[in-house]
């Protein structure tokens, strides 16, 4: 099967944080580079999670489901407990 010229291959990688397939060659949420690797991301909320914490979405410790983009905290709340959190613990967006 022949690939016309004008159809350039699009290159998809993987966000890892919510796992969806970004087109490398226009990543809506741009680029980070951890550990000498570039990662994509479909959202700028993504990749400022990743850059947060990016072992923890790299070793899949951690990951956002699609659909959480926009404030759905990951797991439960925990009791009612307003403690602090330290990291990844207080954002509201
Ligand atoms: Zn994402």
């Amino acid at each position: 099967m022949k690939i016309p010229l004008f159809s350039k291959k699009q290159e998809m990688a993987e966000d890892p944080v919510c796992h969806m397939q970004v087109d490398v060659s226009n990543p809506p949420g741009g680029t980070a580079e951890h550990d000498g690797v570039t990662y994509y991301f479909c959202g700028p909320g993504c990749r400022v999670a990743f850059q947060k914490e990016p072992e923890a979405y790299l070793s899949g410790e951690k990951h956002v489901d699609m659909g959480a983009h926009g404030g759905h905290h990951e797991g439960h709340a925990e009791g009612h407990h307003e403690s602090h959190h330290g990291a990844g613990g207080h954002h509201s967006h």
